[in-house]
């Protein structure tokens, strides 16, 4: 049965559009299941009715003319109650409503499931037999099961037009579609899509339109040789080494290049109009299907080297390609999942926005977009990305969608957006050299995460007291290989004194979860559970006790060092470090440097931390609270996962109630005690962690000044009243709205209304 399961939903994934989708499922599911009748109803949300999309076995010219409303017949019910209805004969059901076009009168026993996608009734899958018999549990499991998994893949279907991109066509998004996202980074912005691919990376290549078809063919010619040298190398090398049977394996290959074989069928998709790189994964996935769906074991494997195969012809193309991209002014940079070396590979100065179509607002690509002050919208999953290159577009990260080839009305409107927000910035600045002072006279430090230089820059501009969180990893994130102790030795000495005699908080490096480096990959089912930050450097003190020397001699004559230690979950492992550190230290003396040793902090960011902040306190000189990793961990909900984003929520009771918790314990220790998650850049939640006590809020520069504007604004003691009445309430959702409307009232409104304003308008095609 799985096998069956399999081979139907890959034949389903690759049709080419969603009719030939539903044909397939009916036609297969009616074989697999050997009944007389398969069908799919769709549901259409906009008139509220169910419609007959496909089917085997019932009249085929009632497909599309037999229509049931919401809650007519057994389909209305089946859909109504997301649950399958199971009957021995379907014309005794109260509910049943014959369609006398389908000539489903012969039929007695009715089989029928809903398609559900992300809690939506998306229609509702249908078996039918003359034969009165109740379907028994294991045909009811195998078409629920069959069900749940084309769900997603009809969904996809719907939003985009297609299944899977068989053909180039650039027009085929004309009028203002609307794409529901996350919000990523805040601001609106309006510009010229550009899809990136991460390096030879065939499934995400676009289709683009070429207009020099000479120079594609040519492009791929190059790209085909190389290869095949490279392969004849390769063979040449392993002679030695291999069986002759097994080095006859690399002539396959080189002859599936040739230009009879699968460089025609690239060639031929070229001429069609399609790009060289669009071409090959066309050719490439086709083939790919092909021997996935083989029964034979062996040949289903062979679909690993085809895929091999392209991703060598595509490395060869794009090694020339990355070179001649000819960027427009307002680039919307938009990819499958961004990386902090795609942000770094397109020119900063032309960046207008950044639409992902994985991740969500806590990914750490949308930690970076936010650092940078770029508009940015997370976890588009329905994005026809692959259509997209050159459309105009508007990313609006504060309501997280993003819209191609919007109306000139949604234009207008956006065009004002872009201007208010303009003017709301450069209002801020006025207030960049002002201490962040409560008009009661607190005193609340704001610090900055940093990561790139660009932040550094603008945070001395925007009045920082210091760093409270620089991201180690970026810079390593943006290599091909490990740095050498004086490569970063050179790139923390910019840190420390872009910002001397301020406090600088390095945190060591802290890989694993969604950050991964080219260079050592790390595969996980689970990687937010597994092998990351603390846990991987401990494992290898090599590379720990590399960073922490640069980092010590990074602070000769500076000493405004401070190393923190990300993901921690015992004492053991803060004890560890600390001998690390300490040997470290002991090193760069003994090298004649004269260094301090810099006061060493955790980081609370896990639930087991937070039950041992005393203990933990105890051991170092200061904590930091990592929202963003601690509200994931509190939550159980994967900050980089769009299907459970709406559920992360750092005004979540239990999330507040940890905070408040850290707080009064790193205090009783005597110990100061700060906050460097997103959390920290929100002003409606800066003004209930300046009322739980914080000694320092740290964010990313882009947020510093509307949070030193809102808490110049509010009284110490009206936010510790705010606190305490948002305390009682047991709902995150409630006491985030309860806290936007207390600060609209206290005039912080301002702050709170950059946010665009819905638009509506009758030719958006909402997704
Ligand atoms: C955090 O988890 O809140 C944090 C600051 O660290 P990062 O976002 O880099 O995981
Ligand atoms: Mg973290």
């Amino acid at each position: 049965m799985l096998n069956t399961l399999r081979t139907i939903v890959q034949e389903v994934s690759a049709a080419s559009d969603l009719q030939a989708a539903l044909d397939i499922i009916v036609q297969r599911v009616r074989e697999a299941m050997e009944t007389e009748v398969c069908s799919v109803y769709l549901f259409d949300s906009d008139n509220s009715s169910y419609t007959l999309m496909a089917t085997e076995g019932l009249n085929k010219s009632a497909i599309g003319l037999a229509k049931l409303s919401q809650s007519e017949g057994l389909i209305g019910q089946v859909g109504q109650r997301e649950e399958p209805i199971n009957l021995e004969e379907a014309s005794s059901h109260p509910k049943f409503h014959y369609i006398p076009e389908t000539g489903e009168e012969k039929f007695h026993a009715f089989l029928g499931v809903p398609i559900i996608h992300h809690r939506m009734i998306l229609g509702v899958l249908v078996v039918q037999q003359q034969k009165r018999r109740r379907f028994d549990e294991h045909e009811e499991a195998f078409l629920v099961t069959m069900s749940a998994q084309l769900a997603g893949v009809i969904a996809h279907a719907e939003a985009t037009g297609s299944l899977h991109v068989s053909s180039v066509n650039t027009n085929s998004i004309a009028k203002t579609a609307r794409f529901q996202g996350s919000p990523g980074a805040s601001g609106v912005s309006i510009g010229e899509a550009v899809v990136l691919a991460p390096a030879a990376d065939l499934s995400v290549v676009p289709d683009r339109d070429h207009t020099d078809i000479n120079k594609e063919l040519a492009a791929l010619d190059k790209a085909l040789e190389a290869v095949r040298n490279e392969m004849r190398n390769t063979a040449a090398k392993l002679s030695g080494r291999l069986p002759e049977e097994e080095r006859a394996l690399f002539d396959v290959y080189i002859r599936m290049l040739d230009d009879n074989a699968l460089g025609k069928e690239i060639r031929n998709r070229i001429h069609e109009g399609n790009w060289a790189a669009g071409a090959l994964r066309q050719v490439i996935q086709e083939h790919v299907q092909n021997f996935e769906l083989m029964d034979d074991a062996y040949l289903r494997e062979r679909a690993v080297d085809v895929k091999d195969l392209g991703r060598r012809v595509l490395a060869s193309l794009q090694q020339d390609e990355q070179k001649n991209i000819e960027y427009p002014d307002n680039i919307i940079l938009i990819s499958e999942e961004l990386t902090a070396s795609m942000l770094a590979d397109v020119p900063h100065n032309k960046l207008a926005g950044l639409v992902s179509v994985r991740g969500s607002s806590n990914s750490h690509a949308a930690i970076l977009a936010r650092a940078l002050g770029i508009p940015t919208v997370m976890g588009v999953v329905e994005l026809p990305y692959h259509k997209l290159t050159g459309k105009p577009m508007i990313v609006d990260g504060n309501l997280g969608i993003a819209y191609v080839s919007p109306s000139r009305e949604l234009l207008e409107h956006y065009q004002v957006v872009v201007e208010e927000e303009r003017e709301f910035t450069k209002g801020l600045e006025a207030i960049s050299d002002l201490a962040c002072v409560t008009p009661d006279h607190f005193r609340v430090p704001l610090w900055v995460n940093t990561g790139l230089m660009t932040d550094t820059v603008r945070s001395l501009d925007r009045g920082a007291e210091g760093v409270g969180l620089y991201r180690t990893e970026v810079p390593f994130m943006l290599r091909e290989r490990f740095p050498s102790e004086s490569e970063q030795e050179k790139i923390y000495r910019q840190q420390l004194e872009a910002f001397a005699p301020r406090p600088v908080t390095m945190r060591t490096l802290d890989i694993g979860g969604d950050k991964s480096l080219s260079y050592f990959p790390i595969k996980e089912d689970n990687p937010f559970l597994g092998w990351r930050g603390i846990r991987v450097t401990l494992d290898h003190p090599e590379i720990f006790l590399v960073q922490v020397r640069a980092m010590l001699k990074a602070s000769v004559g500076l000493d405004n060092l401070r190393i923190m230690l990300p993901m921690i979950t015992n004492v053991f492992e803060v004890e560890e470090a600390l001998h690390l550190i300490h040997r470290a230290h002991a090193e760069v003396l003994s090298e004649g440097l004269p260094v301090m040793m810099p006061p060493v902090g955790v980081m609370i960011e896990v639930p087991a931390a937070v039950y041992q902040v005393r203990e933990l306190a105890r051991r170092v000189d200061f904590l930091s609270i990592g929202s963003n990793d601690l509200t994931q961990y509190l939550l159980a909900v994967d900050r980089n996962n769009p299907r459970v984003a709406g559920l992360y929520n750092s005004f979540h009771p239990a999330v507040l109630q940890a905070l408040q918790k850290v707080v009064e314990d790193s205090h009783r220790e005597g110990k100061t005690i700060g906050i460097c998650g997103e959390m920290a850049g929100d002003p409606v939640a800066a003004v209930l962690l300046m009322a739980m006590g914080f000694d320092m809020l740290s964010m990313s520069a882009t947020n510093l000044l509307k949070v030193k504007w809102a808490l110049r604004k509010i009284t110490m003691k009206r936010a510790k009243e705010i606190l305490a009445e948002v305390t009682k309430l047991d709902n995150a959702m409630v006491i985030r709205s309860s806290l936007e409307l207390a600060l609209c009232r206290d005039g912080l409104g301002k702050v709170l209304g950059i946010k665009s304003k819905r638009f509506k308008s009758n030719e958006e095609t909402s997704k």
